[in-house]
C-alpha cells in the first residue's frame, strides 16, 4: 500500500519517525505552505519567513535523498484542505505523520482520515527524550505535578550529570544560587554575539514574498539571520557552547537595555523546527563540562531548561489539552492593549522587551515571564488574547510550548496545575534584575500617584484582591505578610490608582 508522509513546517528532521517505515521506491512525501497558517494568528513576519525558508531548505534535503516530494507553495487553503485534494486526486489510502505540535491539527487530521476513510498513522515524535505515554505514566495520580521531580527522573533515567553512585553530579540537583544573578552595576560588559547567518537566495526569495504578502503583519525582517538548515543550527550550537554557555547560568535572568540576547543560547528556533535534537544539545553541553570548559552550575542551569522544562511543558500540553486553551482561573477579561503590538508604552521595561520582539521575534525567558507576562497577569488581560499574542509574535512559538508557558506559567490561567504560585512581581524585581527603571518615566518604588510604576501599583492591587488565596499558600504567604506593612489608607489609594490604570490601559 502506497503511503503519503506529511511533513509539517516544524518537523524538519531527516531521520524523523515519520520515515520509520518509508519505502522510497513507492511512498511519497508532501510539504505544504499554507497562508491560512500564517493568518490564523497575526504572525510576526520573521516567524513566517523562518518557517518557509527552513521548509524550503529541508525540501532540498529530501530531494537529495530522491524522495518523491510534492511541495505546495503559497497555498491560500489550510493544510488539511490541500491534503484532502491531494489524497483524493492521487488515491492515497494511508497517511503518515509525526505527532503535530498543535492539538487542533491532530484533530483535523483525524477528522480528515475518517471522512476519507483512509488509514492514519500518527507516529510518536523521536525528537524528544520523553514521549507522551511515559509522561502520563510519570504523572500517574500525583497530587502535585512539578518540574523538579520530572527533571530528576529524566536525569536519572538518561544518566545526565549523574555520578556513579546514582547521586547528582556535584551532590546537588540545583545550582540556582550561583545562577540567576543580575549583571554587574556597570552593565553586562562585552558579550560574544550569537551566531547569525546571512540570508541566502532561498531566504531572500521567501523574505520578498513575506514583505509583499504579509506587509501589514507585525515585526520586521531587516535583522533576519536565523539558522534555517541543520548545518547552520549545528554551527550555532557549537558557537554557543564555546563562547556563551560559560556565562549562561550566572546571568540567565538578567536584563539590560540594548542587550536582547544576553548569554542565552538562541537555539529554541532550531530545536522547535527539529533542525537539531535536544539530546545533541545536552550532550554537547556535557562534553564541554567534562573537558572543564564550563562550570557545573552553568551546565546544570542549561540542561535543566532543555531536559527539564522543554520536555515537561510538552507533556503538560498533551495532558491538559484542549482544556488548557480555555482555562481562565481568575476570569480576567480585559482586552490586550494595542501597545503589545507597537511597543508604544511609557513603561521602559515593556517598551524594551516589545521593541526587541518586533525587531527579532525574540525576547528571553525572563522578559517573557516577568515583563510582558507579569504585566498581562497584573493587568487582568484575557488569557486567550495574551496567548494569541505570544503565539504570533515569537519566532520559536509553537502551541505545544507557547501555551503551557503563557497560560500555565505566566498567567496562572489553569490555577496552578503545574506551578506552585502565580509569577507576579512588582517594579522592585525589575529594578533588581535590570537597568530599565533608570530610564523610565515611572518610579519603581512608588505604589500610587501619577508617576507610580504601573507594575508596582498593579502588583499590590493584585495581592490585595487575592489576599485570602495567597495567605493559604506557604509559597506566597510572605508576599501578603509584606502587605500587612501597608496601612488601610494607603491600600485604598493603591486600589483606586490601580482602577484608574486598569480603565486606561492603552495609555500607560
Ligand atoms: C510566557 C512565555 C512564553 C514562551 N513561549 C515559548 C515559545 O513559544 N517557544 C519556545 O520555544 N519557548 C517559549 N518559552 C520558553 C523560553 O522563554 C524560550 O524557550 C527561550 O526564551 C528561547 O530562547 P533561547 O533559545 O535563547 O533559550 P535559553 O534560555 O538559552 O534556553 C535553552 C533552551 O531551553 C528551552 N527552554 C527554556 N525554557 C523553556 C521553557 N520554559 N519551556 C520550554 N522550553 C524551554 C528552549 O528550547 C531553549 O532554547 C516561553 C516562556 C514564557 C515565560
Ligand atoms: S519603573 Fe516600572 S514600568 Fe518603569 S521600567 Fe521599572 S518596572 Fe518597568
Amino acid at each position: 500500500m502506497k503511503k503519503l508522509v506529511l511533513v509539517l513546517g516544524d518537523q524538519l528532521k531527516a531521520d524523523s519517525s515519520a520515515f520509520n517505515h518509508f519505502d522510497a521506491a513507492k511512498d511519497e512525501v508532501i510539504m505544504i505552505e499554507s497562508e491560512f497558517e500564517a493568518n490564523y494568528v497575526w504572525t510576526h513576519k520573521a516567524k513566517i519567513a523562518l518557517f518557509l525558508s527552513a521548509m524550503r531548505h529541508f525540501a532540498e534535503v529530501l530531494k537529495k535523498k530522491k524522495y518523491a516530494l510534492t511541495y505546495v507553495k503559497q497555498s491560500k487553503l489550510s493544510i488539511v484542505s490541500v491534503l484532502k485534494e491531494h489524497i483524493q486526486k492521487h488515491h492515497f489510502t494511508h497517511l503518515v505523520c509525526v505527532e503535530p505540535g498543535e492539538w487542533r491539527l491532530r484533530k483535523e487530521l483525524q477528522d480528515l482520515a475518517s471522512e476519507l476513510q483512509i488509514y492514519l498513522t500518527i507516529e510518536p515524535d523521536n525528537h524528544f527524550y520523553c514521549d507522551f505515554d511515559e509522561f502520563k505514566e510519570w504523572v500517574g495520580d500525583k497530587k502535585e505535578i512539578r518540574l523538579e521531580y520530572f527533571y530528576r527522573y529524566l536525569r536519572k533515567k538518561h544518566k545526565v550529570l549523574i555520578q556513579e553512585d546514582g547521586e547528582p553530579e556535584g551532590g546537588q540537583w540545583n545550582f540556582d544560587e550561583q545562577n540567576r544573578k543580575p549583571y554587574p552595576k556597570k552593565g553586562p560588559g562585552q558579550i560574544t554575539e550569537p551566531k547569525w547567518f546571512t540570508p541566502d537566495a532561498i531566504s531572500k526569495e521567501v523574505m520578498t514574498y513575506v514583505e509583499s504578502t504579509y506587509s501589514k503583519h507585525p515585526g520586521e525582517l531587516e535583522s533576519f539571520a536565523w539558522a534555517v538548515t541543520r548545518e547552520q543550527a549545528l554551527l550555532a550550537l557549537s558557537h554557543f557552547i564555546e563562547y556563551r554557555l560559560p556565562l549562561f547560568g550566572a546571568h540567565q535572568d538578567a536584563m539590560w537595555t540594548n542587550t536582547p540576547f544576553g548569554w542565552h543560547s538562541i537555539l529554541s528556533t532550531s530545536l522547535n523546527l527539529k533542525l537539531i535534537d535536544p539530546k545533541e544539545v545536552v550532550d554537547s553541553a556535557i562534553q564541554a563540562y567534562e573537558k572543564k570548559q564550563v562550570s557545573l552550575s552553568a551546565v546544570e542551569g542549561f540542561v535543566r531548561q532543555i531536559l527539564g522544562w522543554r520536555e515537561f511543558i510538552r507533556g503538560m500540553y498533551y495532558l491538559d489539552m484542549p482544556k488548557m486553551a480555555e482555562d481562565n482561573f481568575y476570569q480576567h477579561q480585559r482586552k490586550l492593549p494595542d501597545w503589545y503590538w507597537t511597543a508604544n508604552t511609557k513603561m521602559a521595561c515593556m517598551k524594551d522587551a516589545i521593541q526587541q520582539t518586533l525587531k527579532y521575534g525574540y525576547a528571553h525567558h525572563i522578559q517573557r515571564l516577568m515583563v510582558t507576562g507579569n504585566v498581562a497577569l497584573l493587568a487582568e488581560l484575557l488569557p486567550q488574547q495574551v496567548c494569541e499574542w505570544y503565539l504570533a509574535i515569537y519566532v520559536d512559538a509553537l502551541e505545544w510550548v507557547e501555551l503551557p508557558n503563557t497560560a500555565g506559567m505566566a498567567l496562572f490561567a489553569n490555577g496552578g496545575r503545574f506551578t506552585s504560585k502565580p509569577y507576579v512581581a512588582s517594579g522592585a524585581y525589575i529594578k533588581r534584575m535590570s537597568n530599565y527603571c533608570e530610564s523610565c518615566s515611572y518610579q519603581s518604588s512608588k505604589r500610587y500617584g501619577p508617576d507610580a510604576c504601573p507594575m508596582t501599583t498593579l502588583y499590590w492591587n493584585f495581592l490585595i484582591n487575592h489576599r485570602a488565596e495567597f495567605e493559604k499558600n506557604p509559597r506566597t504567604r510572605l508576599m501578603t505578610a509584606n502587605l500587612q506593612k501597608i496601612d488601610a489608607e494607603e491600600q485604598l489609594l493603591i486600589t483606586q490608582h490601580a482602577q484608574t490604570l486598569l480603565n486606561n490601559l492603552e495609555n500607560i
